[in-house]
């Protein structure tokens, strides 16, 4: 019958329309904390940061900074908020930065991030060495409820049974934030140069997972970051020589960056470094061609490069 079959007809399936998992944040300072000479955290606060993702790990955010006269205001809000951006005039288009989530607190509609600051060289040192509660930016960052909360992250160790985390200063927000989110029974190490013996601060690392902050205190950047990582490497690897031939990267041309996405690691090392580029490359060398560690095995990410702005 006619009236049947209309009310046993399945309802039709709703397709949930698709959700940003990036979009801009109005973000205002709420506090601003010199954790030491080299590291100041500051707190944002915004109407839609209960909205933030909580992802944590080392997730990134792009942070957006104001123009003399313009502030943010003519940061597009939109979801298409990129290629508008893009396209604005030179005195109109904010410089972008690139920061890691250190905490948010979404039920507080507060996040931290922790600066480095290196002089005024650059458009974000220079804020953040004169910023002060009320001060307007914006962060496009995580939305919670997006199609992929996890969203630049790239921390992926699979099922490895032991992890080599070694990074420099601009690293140790992301450092500190996977210490905290991993497993308690996690096992292996994490090295983190900083500039001062004062930039080391504490972590909620597992008992398991040995961290030492390597003070350069006047030594080249990198110098101690590699001796460590070396020396850490052949003792836990017997060193064999790989033949594995990587391509070569020009830093200076291109992003220095490979993330495996840990399916092929089992029971194994995974090693993830992060920092200056040059010094990335050198450490992911040494890994892989010098120690034969499995490509796959190794996230490299150059975080700043000596001598360049970050490109955006
Ligand atoms: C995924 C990701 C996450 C990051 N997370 C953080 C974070 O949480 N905290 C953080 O402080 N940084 C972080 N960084 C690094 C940060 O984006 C760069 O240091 C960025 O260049 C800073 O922008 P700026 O405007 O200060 O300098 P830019 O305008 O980009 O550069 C100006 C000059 O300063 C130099 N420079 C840049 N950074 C440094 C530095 N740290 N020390 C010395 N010289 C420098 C450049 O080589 C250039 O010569 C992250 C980078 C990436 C890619």
């Amino acid at each position: 019958m006619l009236t049947s079959t209309v009310a046993s007809a399945p309802a039709p399936a709703r397709v949930r329309a698709p959700r940003p998992s990036y979009r801009p944040f109005a973000v205002s300072v709420s506090r601003v904390q010199r954790l030491s000479t080299n590291f100041t955290r500051v707190t944002f606060t915004g109407p839609d940061l209960n909205e933030f993702g909580t992802a944590g790990l080392d997730q990134r955010i792009k942070l957006v900074l104001p123009l003399p006269g313009v502030g943010v205001s003519s940061f597009p809000q939109s979801d298409s908020w990129y290629e508008t951006w893009r396209d604005l005039p030179d005195e109109r288009r904010n410089p972008l930065r690139t920061y890691t989530v250190r905490h948010a607190r979404p039920e507080h509609r507060e996040v931290d991030i922790d600066f480095v600051t290196h002089g005024d060289a650059g458009p974000a040192s220079r804020w953040v060495r004169a910023a002060i509660v009320g001060d307007e930016v914006a962060i496009v960052g995580p939305v919670a409820d997006g199609d992929n909360p996890v969203v630049g992250i790239e921390w992926a160790p699979g099922n490895a049974n032991t992890v080599l985390i070694a990074g420099d200063e601009t690293a140790a927000p992301a450092i500190c934030a996977i210490l905290a989110g991993l497993p308690r029974t996690a096992r292996g190490c994490a090295y983190i140069e900083v500039p001062e013996s004062g930039d080391a601060h504490e972590t909620n690392a597992p008992d398991g997972v040995t961290v030492t902050w390597l003070p350069r205190n006047g030594a080249a950047h990198g110098s101690r970051l590699e001796a460590a990582a070396r020396s850490w490497t052949a003792r836990f690897i017997t060193a064999h020589h790989s033949d594995t031939v990587l391509p070569e990267i020009d830093v200076d041309e291109s992003i220095l960056w490979e993330v495996p996405d840990g399916s092929a690691l089992d029971g194994e090392l995974y090693a993830w470094l992060a920092g200056e580029a040059s010094v990335i490359k050198r450490l992911r060398r040494f890994l892989v061609t010098d120690v034969g560690i499995d490509r796959r095995q190794v996230a490299f990410m150059g975080y700043w490069r000596d001598g360049r702005a970050e490109h955006a």
